[in-house]
């Protein structure tokens, strides 16, 4: 059994120092997001199965890609791979207008009901997320929550100038370079945040199904 505050002590041991995304992810009730017999363990740092073999990532990644993303309150943010849309809430927590996409249906619908249920903002949106969504785009931010077989191209066209993209590239055969790409004058810059494990991308711009 860990808490809340134990959770956010690892966070800080961690690396993370941004004090907006400490303070989300102490205001969303992790165990809400696990299944009903992880709730003692939701606090714990590991990754946790959740419906149709996905997984909801570690806190420490999840803090880790939401601090990447530098959200501002008002942001336009896409997050693709909702799986359980605990990202999605921490993101929303940080004062983002969030969109978040999931390619398997059912789990859309339980992340879009248990997003609802627990008061959280977000729009949740049942499509391949592995092409972005170009009708609403450009957007401030964009986090990927699934590794993608090398740079997704059409989403980093779909970031407004300072954008910001967060994504788990494949670096080799036994996983992935967590990279952050900029929008900056017109052109993209990108940097390696370390190495990470993520189920993969599935659809037209991640690896075939
Ligand atoms: N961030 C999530 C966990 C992500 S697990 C959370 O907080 O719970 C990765 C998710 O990405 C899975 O649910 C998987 O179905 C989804 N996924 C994989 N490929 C996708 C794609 N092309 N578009 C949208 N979702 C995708």
């Amino acid at each position: 059994m860990s808490s809340v505050a134990e959770m956010i002590e690892r966070l800080r041991a961690g690396g993370v120092r941004d004090e907006r995304v400490l303070a989300a992810m102490a205001a969303v009730p992790r165990e809400e997001f696990v299944l009903p017999a992880d709730r003692e363990d939701a606090y714990a740092d590991r990754a946790l199965p959740i419906a149709d073999n996905q997984t909801i990532s570690q806190p420490l990644m999840v803090a880790i890609i939401v601090e990447a993303l530098e959200l501002r309150a008002g942001d336009v943010a896409l997050d693709i791979g909702t799986g359980s849309g605990y990202q999605a809430a921490v993101m929303a927590a940080c004062g983002a207008r969030v969109i978040s996409v999931e390619r398997i249906s059912e789990l859309a619908d339980q992340a879009a009901e248990r997003l609802g249920r627990l008061g959280v903002d977000v729009e949740v949106v049942g499509a391949d997320g592995s092409v972005g969504l170009p009708d609403r785009a450009p957007f401030d931010a964009i986090a990927v929550g699934a590794a993608a077989p090398r740079l997704p191209v059409a989403l980093a066209r779909q970031l407004r100038e300072g954008g910001r993209l967060v994504v788990p590239i494949r670096s080799g055969p036994e996983g992935e370079e967590l990279t952050r790409l900029r929008m900056r004058g017109g052109s993209w810059i990108t940097e390696n945040l370390g190495p990470c494990r993520f189920v993969p991308l599935i659809g037209a711009g991640g690896y075939p199904g």
